[in-house]
This record gives C-alpha cells, structure tokens and sequence, in this order.
C-alpha cells in the first residue's frame, strides 16, 4: 500500500472515477436549486436513494418550492412522509420552509450560517447546498462519506463519539476541492462512491479508485470501519391500539401531539390495558357487537422497542361526542383514505382493516 495520497490527488482521483461511473440522472440532479438540493438530503438520510426517489418525485409534484411547502399544513406533508420513518425530518422541513418565507422572504439563505441556524439543517447538510446549489467548496459528512474517509485513512472509533468525528471532518476539509467548478461533482462523488463501491457490507474496493492508498483494504477488514456504535439494549415499552370500527366502514383515529414519538401522525387511540378499553367504552356508552385480538406487532425506534397489541372492537353505531386525550379525532374511512400522515404499523393496520371490503368487492 502506498501512503494516502496528497489532497488535490485525492480529490482528482475521486473526480475521475464520478466522470466515468457516478450518477448524474438522479431527480434531484435535474433542475438543481437549494430547494430541492436540501429536500433530497433530507430525505436521503438514513433511507437508500431507490427508496427516496418515489417520495421525492411525489414531494416536489405536489409542493414545487418552499413557499408551498412553507403555506401547507402539516398533515399533507406527513402524508407525503408516511413509510419514510423519523418523521422529525418532515416536521423539521416544514418549519424551516415557514422561517425561509417569513425571515428571508422564501429565499433560501446563502450562506453557511444561516444554513445551519434552520431547522434540522447541520453542517453536512448545510456543505451539501454550499456546494452543489451554489457551487461554493464546502465539505460534507454524510455516513457514506465518513465510511469511505472512515476506511481510506483507518480511522479507528465510532463516528458518533467526539474525537472521531472531529478527526472525519478534519479529513473531509482537507480533500474538498477549493475550485468552484469542482465543488458540487465532488461532493456527488463521494457520495457515490460511499453508496455503490465502499458499500456498508462487502464493499467493491477491486472497483475502487482509492484501493491502492486504502488503509482499511490493506488491513484485509475494511467492514471493521467506521466502528460501530457501542451495544446497548433497548428498553420495551407496550401499548394497545383500539381500533374502534362503526358500521359505515370507519374507524377512529386521533392525531398525536406534535411533540414525542409520531408527533403529529394520525394513530389509533392507546391504552395500557383491556381494563382501560373497557372503561373507555363504558364512559361513551359504546356498544360493542365484535371483539377480537389482532397479532401483536413490534415496532423498533431508536430508542426503544414498542410491542403493539391491537384490538379491533365494532361499534354498533357511530357514537357522538368522543373526546380523546389529544382532542384531535376523525372517523377515518377505510374505503376512502384521506391524506393524513401515518405511522407505518397504523398504515400496515388500517390496509388489513380495509382488506375484507377489497376482496368483498373483487368477488361481486
Ligand atoms: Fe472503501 Fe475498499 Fe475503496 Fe477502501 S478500497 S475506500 S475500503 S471501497
């Protein structure tokens, strides 16, 4: 192995290679503004770019520019979100869209600075539209740039701990190109390079353009780099969903409150037990036809795991005056959906309750 190559080496190998191999067809490649460039890097944390690109197309159909994401409510864009998980994201977007509009006049801001200050925008995020909006030489560290720098220069430790991440940066800033022309190729092709060659398991590095001054693959283990995050178990929480059926084909959902976990996602109320179900339903003078337990569910954030008991009751007749403890209540109707923002084990939940009908239909 030779020793890691000088920075201008470095950067123009990784040119070369994005020239002959990246991806330059991707949506948000095409009609390139800060707008779109930040929505896609949104997005496209913690979820592979097969998956984004749907939910990109769909996002910019129906909200163009900042100002129509800034003017819309909330829920339209967490049913724009629905199946993307970590829905802060989404919440994160919708107000930094409101503070472009209100505080910089629906332009984007463009300098770093002002970038970081929106919400939900970091400093990765923030040298992404530096450098591929505005062509300006800014770094960036998303996780497949810190496992290809993580892995050229061997650099030991999990990147979330201080030290290392600090070192990753360092490096970063060092092979950025400081020439405009450079600035939004580079930083493509890093990206690139980290999704389809210096892959998380099995990593190409016989198709790789660093191989020869690669530390990692000299070491034989690349998959070693970056380190993982330190092992801790996930504490269980559990939960019952009541999905309350009347007799028009709806079901009750309530809307979550914007702060915790599905804030602002429209789910089924939630009870600690049968016993409080039962008293719920004694309280509203429900009078409950059909009863059955569903398969549990478990649903995996990160920083707990929730066991789900779901619980279908059938009304007899749509009851009045229910109030839930969030307030916010709508009988959901399984034949007509409307646009609302879901948690994905209510969505996979309400396809399954909307199932008897489908097939109902397909046999007459
Ligand atoms: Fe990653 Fe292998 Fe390339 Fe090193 S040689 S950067 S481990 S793909």
């Amino acid at each position: 192995m030779g020793l890691v190559l000088r920075a201008a080496d470095f950067s123009q190998t990784v040119l070369r290679w994005f020239a002959q191999h990246g991806r330059k067809n991707l949506p948000w490649q095409q009609a390139i503004n800060a707008y779109r460039v930040w929505v896609s890097e949104i997005m496209l944390q913690q979820t592979q770019v097969t998956t984004v690109i749907p939910y990109f197309q769909r996002f910019m159909q129906r909200f163009p520019d900042v100002t129509s994401l800034a003017s819309a409510p909330l829920d339209d864009v967490l049913h724009l979100w629905t199946g993307l998980g970590y829905y802060a994201r989404a919440r994160n977007l919708h107000r930094a869209a409101q503070i472009v509009a209100s505080k910089f006049q629906g332009e984007f801001p463009t300098d770093l600075d002002s970038l970081q200050g929106l919400p939900g925008i970091g400093r990765s995020t923030a040298g992404a539209i530096m450098s591929i909006a505005y062509k300006q030489p800014h770094a960036i560290l998303d996780g497949n740039v810190k496992r290809v720098l993580a892995r050229y220069h061997a650099v030991a430790g999990w990147p979330g701990k201080t030290n290392v991440h600090q070192q990753l940066w360092e490096i970063a800033e060092r092979y950025t190109p400081q020439q405009a022309k450079h600035s939004a190729d580079y930083t493509q092709a890093m990206m690139d390079l980290g999704a389809m060659v210096c892959t998380r398991s099995k990593p190409k590095c016989e198709q790789c353009p660093l191989q020869a001054n690669c530390r990692a693959h000299a070491q034989g283990e690349p998959e070693l780099y970056p380190g993982k995050k330190p092992k801790q178990s996930l504490p269980s929480k559990h939960t019952l969903f009541m999905m309350l059926c009347n007799d028009n084909n709806e079901v009750l959902l309530e809307q979550r409150p914007q702060a915790g976990i599905w804030g602002g996602l429209w789910s089924f109320p939630e009870f600690d037990n049968k016993e409080a179900i039962t008293t719920y339903c004694h309280k509203y003078k429900l009078t409950i036809t059909e009863q059955e337990s569903w398969a549990p569910m478990r649903h995996t954030f990160s920083h707990f795991h929730l066991h789900i008991q779901p619980i279908k009751l059938i009304v007899a007749a749509k009851p009045r005056n229910m109030v839930m403890a969030s307030g916010a209540t709508i009988w959901y109707n399984l034949a007509k959906p409307a646009n609302k923002g879901l948690a994905t084990p209510v969505k996979r939940l309400l396809q399954q309750l909307a199932q008897p009908i489908d097939q109902l239909e397909k046999q007459t």
